[in-house]
């Protein structure tokens, strides 16, 4: 029998050991919202009006979660369309010709990308003992052709905020733009005290992504700008579309995720929300002092992201056995309290972690 002819329906991973993924089940509400909506493309608003005044809700639901009054934006296909995106807009705004971007070494990795496709020269400034920005480290790197600077709320690896007021200020005395990314934060930090969002900063532009801890489904990013000059910046002549001028970097994207963006904030913000961060928080505080316990070095979490030092061994028995993880860079196994992550999951994975240290004895 071929492969077309086959009758078992191909199946997904289960989201049972998946420990280090920033993505997740999505909301019920926003898996039905995706698929009710899959036929829609929020590129061409004027052909699907529908999809394109959620967009706009969407837009201004995230400008509740970010506390801003009166955001403009788009849902982008994720954190790196709209990392991208603040660089571009960055990027055209200025007079320069050699601009560069500057930001801590601690940046995503769609900043590389952004770097390359845009050609502006990427300066990263080393982090403190703490992984957070050093302040002074960004303003040595700045100079007269930086056009934007970029602070993070949520480090991927971490979870650490950076000084977003101060590298605000940094930015302004430099005549260059401030983005803040907040692609896994946006979700968590309105329910703690970090100083992370456009109340507490001067800040240009956000992302933040509804596919991660916002529980939309996939494709669905946020990119969040404090004024229409940003999408002016950014906004194409569009002939042969119903609409005329398009501001995406993607043309034609499925109204699947803004629908569920727009589901998931619905059914989530804040109440859900909230509960999700206590119950990671826990879990992550819980699952650190389980490790140190254990006799591993972690890095202490501030958000619901715990990094462990575990020997390269244990890593690759731990893969094998079926766990799904990831290392930073700098080696360490990193745990991510995404919705689906238990403490039964967590139980069964420390179990593991014991039973290898007992055949470690006995080897
Ligand atoms: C995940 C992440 C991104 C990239 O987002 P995608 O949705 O994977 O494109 C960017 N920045 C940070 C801080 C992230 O955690």
């Amino acid at each position: 029998m071929t492969a077309l002819g086959s009758a078992a329906r191909p199946e997904p991973q289960s989201f049972e050991r998946v420990l280090s993924s920033m993505c997740t089940e999505p909301h019920p509400a926003a898996r039905e919202a995706a698929t009710h909506f899959l036929a829609t493309n929020p590129g061409d608003p004027d052909t699907y009006p529908a999809v394109a005044a959620l967009e706009r809700e969407v837009v201004s639901m995230l400008g509740d979660v970010v506390d801003h009054q009166d955001p403009t934006g788009y849902v982008a296909t994720g954190g790196t369309e709209a990392n991208i995106q603040a660089v571009r807009a960055a990027r055209n705004l200025a007079a320069t010709d050699d601009p560069n971007v500057v930001g801590p070494e601690s940046l995503h990795f769609s900043f590389q990308k952004a770097a390359d496709v845009l050609d502006v020269d990427l300066r990263l400034a080393p982090v403190d003992e703490d992984y957070r920005a050093d302040v002074d480290a960004i303003a040595d790197r700045i100079d007269d052709d930086t056009v934007l600077v970029v602070g993070i709320a949520g480090t991927t690896e971490y979870g650490r905020v950076d000084p977003i007021p101060a590298l605000s200020d940094v930015a302004r005395d430099a005549d260059a733009r401030f983005h803040v990314d907040a692609a896994w934060g946006g979700f968590a930090l309105p329910f703690t005290d970090e100083q992370w969002n456009f109340a507490h900063a001067d800040i240009d532009t956000m992302t933040i992504d509804p596919h991660k801890l916002g529980q939309a489904a996939i494709p669905a990013g946020g990119f969040i700008a404090t004024d229409e000059r940003t999408l002016d910046a950014l906004a194409v002549d569009t002939p042969y579309l119903e609409s005329t001028g398009q501001a995406t970097l993607t043309g034609t994207r499925s109204g699947a995720g803004v629908a569920s963006a727009h589901a998931a904030l619905s059914a989530q913000w804040p109440d859900g929300y909230r509960e999700n961060y206590e119950t990671g928080m826990n879990l992550a505080t819980w699952f650190a002092e389980e490790m140190r316990v254990r006799g591993y070095d972690v890095v202490s979490p501030h958000h619901p992201i715990v990094a462990v030092d575990i020997p390269t061994g244990d890593f690759e028995a731990l893969t094998e056995a079926g766990w799904r993880l990831a290392r930073t860079s700098a080696g360490e196994l990193r745990v991510v309290m995404m919705p689906h992550v238990t403490r039964d999951s967590l139980a069964g994975f420390l179990a593991d972690v014991d039973d290898l240290a007992s055949s470690g004895e006995e080897r």
